[in-house]
Formats: structure tokens, sequence, C-alpha cells
């Protein structure tokens, strides 16, 4: 056994079984001249630890949108975690056009940030010192940031404690979903349900919007109510409304009007966000609802927005920049904002919905038969792809795929074709937060069995099955052994497919493919997985007529006694595993989800050595 347990463990280590990943949420901020400062640290439990690393590079520091950070961890000056930590580069204010007389387009006021707040959220206990630095720099740079997570500085206890988490919507598991966080702010302690009703309502009319309608069911939203010692925000003196009142409220996260001179533009301290937003520790994109009625908001590091009613399409919008990186489709200028370019050989290529490429259209699959290249008028169906001329702050060069969307208009709020699949294809990507490498159509913890090497005997019929998760009617799956399709299904989300197999002799494949067909995406999404069965013709001898865990056991504690004294111990539940705790050895043997598992010193901890199955010749051959 101890030659089985070690080849085993090379491999299973990652096998054990896991709930909430202990992890530190730190808050970090950079000041105008790239010097780096911790501001916030907490330890949390998280679902999956996130990754928010920008997936390409602009200036060095990440690409036209995030601003990143590197990060590692270090132990005994070796290299046990790494990852890049991303935040908006710009506050972006954009409104309703009302204010300037036209009705239709975007009244627009980008401002590029020059200090910036990062979220890290990091494995506890991966090592003691963390080293943060500007991209390329080698964590070599005068700015560079070491902390001794071993000796963090002492944070204000209970900070938040007063605060209460509120579910809104719950589709399921955060380790797999998008999870958006709506904060409160300028509600006072007796506001707590004017908030919940205000983010209900927010919230609702958010996701009533295709695509994200199509896809909430890979959507959670929670509310965090923060207290705020005074209600609404402040509003400073302000050259566009030189005859509105100033007020000063104290508010939790000191939301205000009139940011950089803009009456609608609202803005919060990120920091303070980000530091509260520690208190539901798994979200990956973050909103502030801000207790005023008067129209205003901005995208940028946080979504943030008062309860007025026509807010809620500068928050889709926002959303369409921050979560599915869509440029924006209108034409006013705007001086110094990056170029880009899907020319042949372009190191900066556009955003998925604007592009200076008719020749190959990136998006031509979507176009109906008979649309003209360039287009010039409407198109009958409003969300119809096309290829318009005026987008991302030009009037000439650059085309957009929507003739007027929610990303050029607020006065015609709605995302066409293209918008629609990016943002489908967003979730499934990685990159934005947890899970790490996009949504799975295959809910990962609900896979049966478990691990993907199965062993059988000829005549055993095996059970696979899994959780399925997806737009509603857009699912399909197929059960194959071997490459030829067995079963077909068309779940429901949230539904259980599963299929039984007649074990025959040899080595096969089982492989489930599940398939989003949404028509919101030109080419359909596919997951699968897939189990190696070996299937034996020798079925073992059962001459004690117990189950397969006792006799294992039985057997170990006779063959090892070395390990496992005194024999003839109990079997008792420890920690969800059946198992036997061997008090002479001070070693337990553990069986959990058809694995066997040891632990105590003589194995350097807990280890996992293999399927219950791959032993049970051994034991019937020795007449356990
Ligand atoms: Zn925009």
């Amino acid at each position: 056994m101890y030659r089985l347990l070690c080849a085993a463990a090379i491999s299973l280590l990652t096998i054990l079984p896991c709930h909430a990943e202990p992890a530190l949420y730190l808050v970090v901020h950079e000041d105008a001249d790239g010097r780096l400062a911790l501001t916030y640290h907490s330890k949390v439990d998280l679902a999956a630890v996130p990754q928010t690393a920008a997936s390409n590079d602009w200036d060095g520091h990440g690409n036209r949108l995030e601003r990143r950070l590197a990060g590692r961890i270090l132990k005994n000056g070796v290299i046990q975690y790494q990852s890049d930590f991303a935040t908006s580069r710009w506050l972006r204010g954009e409104f309703h056009a009302l204010a300037d007389g036209g009705g239709s387009g975007i009244d627009a006021h980008y401002t590029k940030l020059n200090e910036y707040d990062y979220v890290l959220r990091i494995p506890a206990s991966s090592g003691s010192l963390l080293q943060l630095d500007h991209p390329g720099n080698g964590f070599a740079s005068a700015s560079r940031l070491e902390i001794d997570l071993d000796h963090l500085p002492p944070m204000p206890t209970n900070r938040f404690a007063d605060n209460t988490s509120i579910p809104l919507v719950q589709s399921g598991d955060p380790a797999n979903r998008l999870d958006l966080l709506i904060l409160a702010e300028g509600y006072t302690a007796d506001q707590q349900g004017k908030f919940q009703q205000d983010a209900k309502n927010m919230i609702e009319s958010f996701l009533a919007l295709s695509p994200y309608k199509d896809y909430r069911n890979l959507i959670n939203a929670s509310g965090l109510f923060l207290i705020s010692a005074q209600a609404g925000a402040s509003k400073p003196a302000c050259a566009e409304t030189p005859n509105e009142p100033v007020i000063n409220v104290n508010t939790a996260l000191g939301a205000k009007f009139c940011t950089n001179g803009s009456r609608r533009l609202v803005a919060v301290d990120t920091s303070k966000a980000y530091a509260a937003a520690a208190n539901v520790p798994n979200w990956d994109k973050l909103m502030v609802l801000v207790n005023d009625s008067e129209y205003g908001g901005s995208g940028g590091p946080v979504i943030v927005m008062t309860t007025n009613s026509s807010v809620v399409q500068l928050a889709q919008h926002e959303f369409g920049h921050s979560f599915t990186l869509l440029a924006d489709e209108y034409s006013a200028p705007y001086p110094g904002y990056p170029s880009c370019s899907d020319a042949t050989g372009s190191q900066q290529s556009c955003e998925a919905n604007v592009t200076n490429n008719l020749t190959s259209l990136k998006w031509k699959g979507w176009l109906d038969n008979g649309t003209p290249v360039p287009s010039s008028v409407a198109l009958s169906d409003p969300i119809a792809a096309g290829a318009w001329e005026g987008a991302r702050y030009l009037s000439s060069g650059m085309y957009r795929q929507c003739y007027s969307g929610i990303m050029r208009s607020f006065s015609t709020p709605f995302f066409c074709h293209v918008d629609a699949e990016a943002f489908a294809t967003r979730l499934y990507s990685a990159g934005w937060g947890a899970p790490s490498q996009g949504i799975k159509n295959i809910e990962p913890k609900t896979i049966q069995p478990s691990g993907t090497n199965v062993t059988a005997m000829t005549g055993d019929t095996i059970n696979f099955k899994a959780v399925v998760v997806g737009p509603d009617t857009a699912l399909s799956a197929t059960w194959a052994v071997d490459g030829t399709v067995q079963k077909s299904e068309t779940p429901a989300n949230s539904g259980t497919v599963s299929f039984d197999y007649p074990a025959t002799a040899g080595n096969h494949t089982v492989t489930l493919t599940v398939t989003d067909a949404s028509p919101l995406l030109l080419t359909k999404k596919v997951s699968t997985q897939n189990w190696q069965i070996s299937v034996s013709n020798y079925k073992s001898p059962n001459p004690t007529n117990k189950a397969d865990s006792e006799r294992l056991m039985d057997w170990a504690e006779h063959t090892y006694p070395q390990f496992f004294s005194p024999a003839g111990t109990t079997t008792q539940t420890i920690g969800g595993y059946q198992a036997r705790y061997y008090s002479d050895t001070q070693t337990y043997l553990g069986i959990l989800n058809g694995r066997v598992h040891i632990y105590g010193a003589p194995f350097g901890g807990l280890l996992d050595v293999g399927l219950v199955s791959d032993f049970m010749p051994l034991v019937g051959n020795a007449g356990y």
C-alpha cells in the first residue's frame, strides 16, 4: 500500500475536499507618482480565488481600459504565487444628452485617472512576503511595495460589522457565476429597508435588458448595507448649476456630485468602497447606489448611480465597458484617447464592437444577406449588424456594428447582436474575477464521479451525472462512449443530466458535452467533461459480505499494522469522512466520495491515495 500511496500522492494532492478558500483581501493605493501603499486588509473566505489580470498590454501597465499591478508571494525566497491585479484607468461620466438639448447621443466627460486603487484577493498561507510593482519592473523599482504577510499592520476591527449582506438575485455558486455587489451610499441607519427596495428595483431594471436578461441564470447580485451618518450625497458649488444650493453631507463613501466640474458626474472614494466590499468578498463587479433621486453617476473602478430611474441606462452602458470591454460607438472627439486598429499586424486591436477594417470585417457572420458595407441608412431590424462610419470618438475611418444602440445613445437603450455576443463570450472567458477561467456550463462541484479516472468490473453499471447551467431553453447535452453518442438530453437551467453506463471490458472514455445554443452566439459554446474508464473482467471475491469501505479498512489495518494500530477500531463519521482513528499510531484512515485518504505524521499530513475500487481486487484476494 505504501508504494501505491506514494505513486498516487504525486498526482492526487489537488483532490482534497474543498469548500471555502481562506484568503487575504487587501486594498492598495497608487499615488500620482506611482508609489504604492496598503490601505486596508482583512481575512476572508472565498468561493474561489479570482483572476483580474488585464488581457493585453498597452503601455506596460495593462490594456486601454485597465491598469494593473504585478504581484508575487514568496516564502523563504521562493515564489509561491503570482498574479496581476487590474483596476480601471478611467473615470467616465456619460449621460443622456438632454442637457445639451439634442435628445440623442451621449454627453461624455472622460477623465484619465492619475491615482488608482486595487483590490488583491490572494490565498491565505501562500507565503510570508508579498511584493507588488508596476509590470515589467521585476519587483525592483523604487515604487515597489513589500508587505510582510505574517505581520500585517493593525486595522480597526469590526469596521463594517454593523453592515448586512442582502441577497438580490441568487442563481448559484459564486465560484461559477458573475457576482455583482451593490453598496449602499448615503443611507442612514434607519433606511435599510429603503436601500433594499432601491437596490432590488435597480438590479431588476438593469437585468431586464438583453443580453443581461438572457444570461441572468449566470449572474448573482447582492446588496451590502453601509450606514452613513447623513442621507444623500454632497453637492459642492458647481459652475454648471450656479443656482443650486451647496450641500455637504457625511456619508460612508463620500459620494459627491459635480466631480471635475460636471454636475451629473457623481464619484465616490474608491478605496473606501473596495474596503467595505470585503464584507461580501466574492464580488466580481462593484456598483454603488447613492441615495439621491437627482440624475447622476459614473463609470470606472466602480459603477456609481443615483436612484433616479433613468440612471439604469448609464449603468447598462458602463457595464458594457467595464465587464464586456466594448468601445463607445459615438463620434464626439476624445483627444488623447489611445487609438486602435484591426489592420493586419496591429498590436492594439479594436474592441469587439468597432473596427477600422472593412476588408475582413470581424463581425461579417452577423450581416444579413444584402446588407451593404459600409452601411449608410438604418436597417429595418434596429439590432441587426452593419458597418456604419463614425465610432470610438472618430467621425471617419472607424466603423460601428450597430446603427444606434446603447453604446452610442441612451435614447436607443438596447445592445445589438455583436454587443450581445461579446457579453456572452466574456462570461465564458478568463480574466474578470472568479471563476478565473470563465463560467462553465457543467457546474464543476456537481460532477460525479468526481475523479476523471474510474475503474469498474464487467457488468457494473456506472452512474455519471452533473448539473448544467446556462440560458433558459438554450441548453443541450449528449453522453458519448468512445466518441459514439449514447444519449441526448435538453435540460433546463440547473437541471441534472445523467447517464448509466453498463461497463464492458477494456479502456473507455465517457464524454459529457453540454452546448449553449443561444441565438445570441454565432459560434455555439461547447463544454465537455471526460472520464477515463478502466473496466476489468476480473471480479474480486467478497468473502465477508461487508461494504467495500469496511473491507478495505479491515485489510489495511491487518496488512499495515505499523501505520494503522490497533486493529478492530470502529468506523465513525469524522469531518464528512467514513473514518477510523488509530490511537497507537495516531493516524486516520478515511473514505470520502469513493476515495481513500490517510492522515497523520507518518504521511506528512493528509494524503489522497486513490479510489476504493482500485484497491478492491487486492483486498478481495487477501480474503477481506
Ligand atoms: Zn461609454
